[in-house]
């Protein structure tokens, strides 16, 4: 009884009661998870917490998406409020004020001209989205033929089948089929293992030269869009090469190319500026987003698309048409719209954008001195990102896993891909909390 009143005790008693065969659960070693689950059962600011009380400092922002820390209250607020004032209203042809609040919100922060703004629930349905508006943009400016998408190997677009078509992830792609028709993988952006590169390469702009090559080989008549993250985030942090991006952009705009930046993980921050096409100086004509919109509180991802792009979809459509055949019954979902307004008020308030670039410096400086780790092969990072590789073990295979279960123990969340662990801190940290993450990191891969 008097073990029931402790919160802690309560939480475990409810922990040890769960059956865990139902929940089959995603991107997981399901079976080797149940039989020693990492549950998490309550947040706050950078930590996590689990059923015995310890809190663990959350190193990659969950999944790349709580850059203003765990449980804001503001956000709680206008969630909670949203719920009870309007909890859901169809999106297709009726709407709520708020949609409209958010988009112009979004607009405010995206690039001049990448104004007109769409709602999905996540980032595979932005990805998704963005390539169903290239076709639409297409087909309406008289070139239904542009149908093939360019992007590259080692790419991560989600996981619905325009995303994965376009992804060079190997293991998400074999199993499920032949996929979209017509996509062209352009070769990666990793740069030599081993070098430590800081920041951007300067070297290897040319590999950019491959959206040339694809033009050359299917004819620019054949092409709607090449998609790029404009830093490579799942596979480890790809930094791209110095004028890479501009030169893809060059290309593009010479035939006629949409240019797409995936930025579901470097929007909102995560570059240092409010987004990776600012960042690096280079003009989209479409941006995806998800993950840090909402602070992590709410599924919801969006496109921005250009002016022209709208335009021109629209001016093709009957005048009273719908000009666009695409949606989901949770577009611009009045408790999403919500969360993502209440957290780019906390961005602003709170000046998270200027809090991130700030942190860069630190950040970057602490990660690098992993270098002098016998295990460690190479490090990449760039902005409030870092992949750090680790040397594959000869007799166990990859570390990576084993790397993650014991940063857990030692009380640091991380992701991990391959033998990669990837740093991607919530723009909140401090400083000192900045170290103390690459010092759990130092000590676990010291002893693995
Ligand atoms: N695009 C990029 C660049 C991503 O990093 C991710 C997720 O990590 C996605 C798309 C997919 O987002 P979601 O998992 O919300 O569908």
């Amino acid at each position: 009884r008097s073990a029931t009143r402790n919160p802690i005790d309560e939480v475990r008693n409810v922990v040890m009661d769960l059956e865990m065969q139902n929940y089959w659960m995603p991107f997981t070693a399901n079976r080797s998870f149940k039989t020693a689950p990492r549950l998490i059962t309550s947040a706050a600011g950078v930590h996590l917490i689990d059923p015995d009380g310890r809190r663990i400092l959350d190193g990659s922002s969950g999944l790349f998406c709580v850059p203003a820390g765990h449980c804001r209250p503001e956000i709680a607020k206008a969630v909670s409020e949203q719920l009870r004032k309007l909890d859901y209203t169809s999106p297709f042809q009726f709407s709520h004020p708020g949609g409209f609040r958010l988009a112009e919100k979004i607009a405010s922060l995206t690039p001049p001209g990448l104004d007109r703004i769409f709602f999905a629930n996540s980032g595979s349905e932005s990805v998704d989205t963005a390539m169903k508006m290239a076709l639409a943009y297409h087909r309406a400016n008289g070139q239904p033929s542009r149908q093939r998408f360019v992007s590259r190997e080692l790419a991560y677009h989600g996981v619905n089948f325009g995303g994965l078509s376009c992804g060079g992830m190997v293991k998400n792609r074999e199993g499920f089929g032949t996929l979209l028709p017509g996509v062209v993988h352009m070769r990666h952006t990793q740069s030599q293992k081993g070098t430590f590169t800081r920041g951007q390469a300067d070297a290897g702009h040319d590999l950019a030269d491959d959206l040339q090559r694809a033009v050359d080989l299917h004819g620019a008549e054949s092409i709607a869009a090449v998609i790029v993250e404009p830093v490579v985030g799942s596979v480890g942090i790809l930094v791209p090469p110095k004028g890479y991006l501009q030169r893809l952009r060059q290309i593009a705009s010479q035939h006629g190319i949409l240019l797409i930046f995936d930025e579901v993980i470097t929007g909102f921050g995560r570059t240092g500026n409010r987004f990776a096409a600012q960042t690096f100086d280079v003009q989209p004509d479409l941006i995806t987003m998800a993950k840090a919109l909402t602070n992590g509180a709410m599924p919801m991802g969006a496109v921005a698309a250009g002016t022209h792009i709208y335009d021109t979809i629209a001016s093709a459509a009957p005048e009273n048409g719908i000009e666009f055949f695409h949606g989901y019954t949770y577009s611009a979902h009045p408790v999403a719209t919500a969360a993502a307004l209440a957290t780019i008020e906390i961005f602003e308030t709170d000046g998270l954008f200027e809090q991130a670039a700030d942190l860069i410096g630190p950040f970057q400086e602490a990660v690098y001195s992993l270098q002098e780790l016998p295990l460690v092969t190479d490090i990449r990072s760039f902005g409030l990102l870092a992949g750090i590789d680790l040397a594959t073990a000869e007799r166990f295979g990859q570390r990576g896993f084993a790397a993650l279960r014991k940063l857990f123990e030692a009380g640091l969340m991380v992701r991990v891909t391959n033998d990669t662990i990837i740093l991607a801190p919530p723009f909140v940290m401090t400083p000192t909390q900045i170290e103390q993450m690459v010092s759990i990191v130092k000590d676990v891969v010291t002893r693995l």
